[in-house]
């Protein structure tokens, strides 16, 4: 692992859009199997598309969410590598979703079952905004937050 810092922002916008994906992907998957599926031949080929999309776009976005998470090249080639193979991608789509949590709850981020809330990743990352609540403490004297009482973090809030 790099020691430049991860873009915590693009990590977290990209982990959202894998877990829709994988979401969307799944549907598509069983949609073949609901009753409307044998009699509607066009509803199949659409589903039949969507899913190869899916997958498609899963590759690349693994591919999008380790680089943002600045893993090294070879890992990611491999990580690529194993969402083509068989069987290997779902199992692939776990490593790499479970890496990326790791690295955004060290961040202070809380992540869900569907990723990390935009607006918690703004709180985060604006020194101004209270980390608890995203109260604006810009000009803050207290030192504490007047909406919820927390802490302010002084080393990021002081400007000047
Ligand atoms: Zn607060």
């Amino acid at each position: 692992m790099a020691n430049r810092q991860p873009d915590i922002r693009k990590l977290a916008q990209r982990q959202r859009w894998l877990i829709w994906l994988v979401l969307i992907s799944m549907l598509t998957q069983f949609s073949p199997l609901l009753p409307w599926g044998q009699f509607h031949f066009a509803l199949l080929v659409v589903a039949g598309a969507l899913q190869i999309l899916c997958y498609v776009s899963m590759v690349v976005g693994v591919i999008l969410l380790l680089t943002a998470r600045d893993t090294h090249p070879i890992w990611i080639i491999l990580n690529a590598l194993l969402m083509i193979a068989p069987c290997a991608n779902m199992l692939t789509l776990i490593l790499v979703n479970s890496m990326v949590t790791r690295t955004l709850k060290k961040s202070g981020l809380r992540v869900g079952l569907m990723g990390v809330d935009p607006d918690e990743v703004e709180r985060i990352l604006n020194p101004d905004l209270c980390k608890t609540c995203g109260y604006n403490l810009t000009g803050n004297q207290s030192g504490t937050c007047p909406e919820c009482g927390t802490e302010v973090d002084r080393a990021s809030s002081q400007v000047g």
